[in-house]
């Protein structure tokens, strides 16, 4: 069995089949977290899930680009997509986020790499650092996990990771992770950052195509490890050009083994191990 950490079924690219797609992964013995990036798809993958006894979970959050209106092109799955700028309201979120379903708060974070540079970027930046920092909080009073998006901007979110975890050191856990960066893209001495803040790093397909990552999968400690599709995006190969699904997640997990010289079903069971541990599931 396997656990996609981090799928989109509830965006656009699956609005005529996303049952379909949903029951073949499970009928494929693949779970799911569908994660929401707006209200809207927060919504919506709730729904879904709510639908499913087991195997699909929600989490639900404000992803830094729809704090604008910003037009997202994917080179790996050809979709793109117009984003509306959406008010964070902690109010709505926290009534979404009591439904057994959802699991997480994400995914959340900062991206610097979509902000328009005709605009005015000091104060893009600081909106996306605080409405994080409002769901980081969120996360802390329903006491959920985070799923955490970050590009081009690790910087400020160490440093707005570091401060949270001063403030709430005794809230968290030392020694059980509450959160992951999601599509982890960065190298060996970010990732060791992020896991003294006592998260973990997620993979997807990307690593399949690249072998940037080869060395530092090598040496990550397995229990610090989840894989992910982020679906519809970041297809891997064998599959790239063409729409990602939750069941080419075996694709990542066969690369990580790979790397590994490990056999495929123990990097399944760590990682499947890992993503229950953290979603609570
Ligand atoms: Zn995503």
């Amino acid at each position: 069995m396997l656990i996609d950490a981090h799928a989109h079924i509830n965006f656009n690219a699956f609005k005529n089949d996303a049952k379909n797609v949903i029951d073949y992964s499970l009928n494929n013995k693949t779970w799911m977290i569908l994660v929401g990036s707006e209200y809207k798809t927060s919504l919506r993958g709730l729904n879904y899930a709510s639908k499913y006894k087991q195997g699909v979970y929600s989490a639900i959050g404000l992803h830094p680009i729809h704090l604008e209106d910003i037009i997202v092109k994917d080179e790996n799955s050809g979709y793109n997509f117009k984003t509306r700028a959406e008010k964070f309201n902690y109010n709505e979120y926290k009534k979404l986020a009591q439904a057994e379903k959802v699991v997480a708060i994400g995914e959340i974070g900062l991206d610097y790499y979509h902000i328009d540079q005709g605009k005015n970027v000091i104060n893009t930046k600081k909106k996306q650092q605080e409405i994080f920092s409002q769901q980081l909080v969120l996360a802390k009073d329903i006491k959920l996990p985070v799923i955490i998006h970050c590009r081009e901007a690790h910087d400020d979110m160490l440093m707005i990771l570091k401060k949270f975890r001063e403030k709430y050191h005794n809230i968290i856990q030392a020694n059980k992770p509450w959160g992951v960066m999601h599509c982890f893209s960065g190298d060996e001495s970010l990732a060791k950052e992020y896991f003294s803040l006592g998260l973990i790093v997620s993979f997807t397909g990307l690593i399949t195509f690249s072998s940037q990552w080869d060395n530092l999968i090598n040496k990550m400690p397995l229990e610090k490890l989840l894989i992910e599709t982020d679906c519809p995006y970041m297809t891997p190969e064998p599959h790239r050009g063409k729409r990602n699904e939750p069941i080419f997640v075996k694709y990542v997990a066969e690369k990580i083994a790979g790397i590994k010289n490990l056999d495929i079903a123990q990097i399944a069971e760590i990682t499947t191990k890992n993503a229950k541990e953290l979603f609570k599931i």
